[in-house]
């Protein structure tokens, strides 16, 4: 698969992605510009279960054991809480 620009589907819409995609920060509020490749991804793979499939910037990224990359949110909700 390559992974330097694609589209995934992400809560019935299509979006780009890869690493040639530049974008803001998926966080609500947040204006950080990332670009779209697996290691901004909430999860181990696009489309997969394990994250919401946003990108988001180093501040909103948590390293989760066996989850890979989740945002916050879903950091919070498989670790029980950041702080
Ligand atoms: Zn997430
Ligand atoms: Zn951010």
């Amino acid at each position: 698969m390559e992974y330097g620009s694609y589209t995934m589907t992400r809560n019935g819409q299509t979006i780009e992605a890869g690493y040639n995609i530049t974008a803001p920060c998926d966080r609500t509020g947040c204006t950080i510009q990332i670009s779209r490749g697996l290691d901004a991804l909430c999860g181990n793979e696009p489309g997969g279960d394990d994250g919401c499939g946003g990108f988001f910037c180093d501040r909103h990224l948590h390293i989760a054991s066996s989850e890979g990359y989740l945002c916050r949110d879903c950091y919070q909700h498989v670790a029980g809480g950041v702080r």
